[in-house]
């Protein structure tokens, strides 16, 4: 691989968790119903996304391994609010730093594989596959030893990639999502299942069953900017780790705006100390907030700062005091 490339991966990918992430919105954009997560010792040796989207014509297999190709920019639009890719970075510079194999089928063709190890590609050969696309990453980092030793212990791996995963499956109840452990070999052990289906049963499948009994339904709209979701009653005592998934316009993001806002609509009935559980989706028309998508995060930037804030608050407000807190 050129320098230039090795460096520039960073960025996109910097633990296994970062190229699950980055396979599994290529699977969204691809329209997958279904998606199948494998990792075998938390994602350094085997990360393995099958799903049964578009795929990828023959043709566009080498280009979808070239830098800054994109099958997703739509005219003008920067950032394609329909889709979360725009970059064309992601396969790149995975194949960068590990080896990887995109085997594709799209509806009425034969399946065609293409290998690329360390920056290096093979020529396009036909395989064996049924539909949809399987993205296979192995030995991520293996020709990088300074980016491996950053890396945590398979469980601290494995812990990330299962919260990526949960966090977009958020946003996507209509797909399902199966991810295992294949370290043992074989079929591997489920470690997160959820099937298809509505908001709340995804929630359910992703904060569990205490949460889901102990949320207040959100909605509420103000002046052009809709919020749905779930907000934790304040005797929730959280399980999971993560409890706060926020999402604009179906973008899982972190921002400090909407976080103090899920604070200060708790701050009257909730300790300091201890965190707001919530799943919120804002959805806006686009030209209302900037949206940064960063590798690593999504920030984002409302027009109106003061707005998202104000809705946040008064909609739980509003739903807690309701519920008698
Ligand atoms: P981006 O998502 O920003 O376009 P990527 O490097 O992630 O860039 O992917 C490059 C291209 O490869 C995509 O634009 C898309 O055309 C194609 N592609 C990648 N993964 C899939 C997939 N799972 N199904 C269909 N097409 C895919
Ligand atoms: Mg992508």
């Amino acid at each position: 691989a050129r320098a230039s490339n090795r460096i520039a991966a960073g960025e996109v990918v910097e633990r296994p968790a970062s190229a699950v992430k980055e396979l599994v919105e290529n699977a969204l954009d691809a329209g997958a119903t279904r998606i199948e997560i494998a990792v075998a010792e938390g994602g350094k040796t085997l990360i393995r996304v099958t799903d049964d989207g578009h795929g990828i014509p023959k043709d566009e297999l080498a280009l979808a391994l070239s830098r800054h190709a994109t099958s997703k920019l739509d005219g003008d639009d920067l950032i394609n609010i329909r889709s979360f890719g725009f970059r064309g970075e992601a396969l790149p510079s995975i194949g960068a730093v590990a080896r990887l194999r995109i085997a594709s089928r799209t509806a009425d063709a034969e399946a065609w594989e293409i290998r690329v190890s360390g920056g290096t590609m093979e020529p396009v050969a036909p395989c064996t596959l049924r539909s949809g696309t399987v993205v296979e990453v192995r030995d991520l980092f293996h020709a990088t030893p300074a980016r491996l030793k950053f890396l945590r212990t398979d469980r601290a791996e494995m812990q990330a990639i299962s919260e990526v995963i949960k966090r977009l499956s958020l946003a996507a109840p209509a797909v399902s999502f199966t991810l295992r452990d294949v370290s043992g070999g074989g079929e591997g052990r489920v470690t997160f299942s959820a099937e298809r289906g509505d908001a709340a049963s995804r929630m359910e499948a992703v904060l569990g069953r205490d949460f889901r009994a102990n949320a207040l339904e959100i909605e509420a709209e103000r002046e052009g900017i809709r919020l749905t979701g779930f907000a934790a009653l304040p005797t929730y005592s959280r399980g999971a780790a993560v409890t706060q998934f926020l999402f604009v316009n179906g973008r899982p993001v972190r921002d400090k705006v909407l976080v103090g806002a899920l604070r200060a609509a708790y701050a009257d009935v909730l300790s300091r100390d201890r965190h707001p559980a919530a799943v919120l989706f804002l959805t806006c028309p686009p030209e209302r907030v900037d949206v940064n998508v960063h590798p690593a995060k999504t920030e984002v930037r409302f027009r109106e700062p003061g707005l998202a804030r104000g809705l946040i608050v008064s909609a739980l407000k509003h739903a807690l005091a309701g519920a008698g807190h």
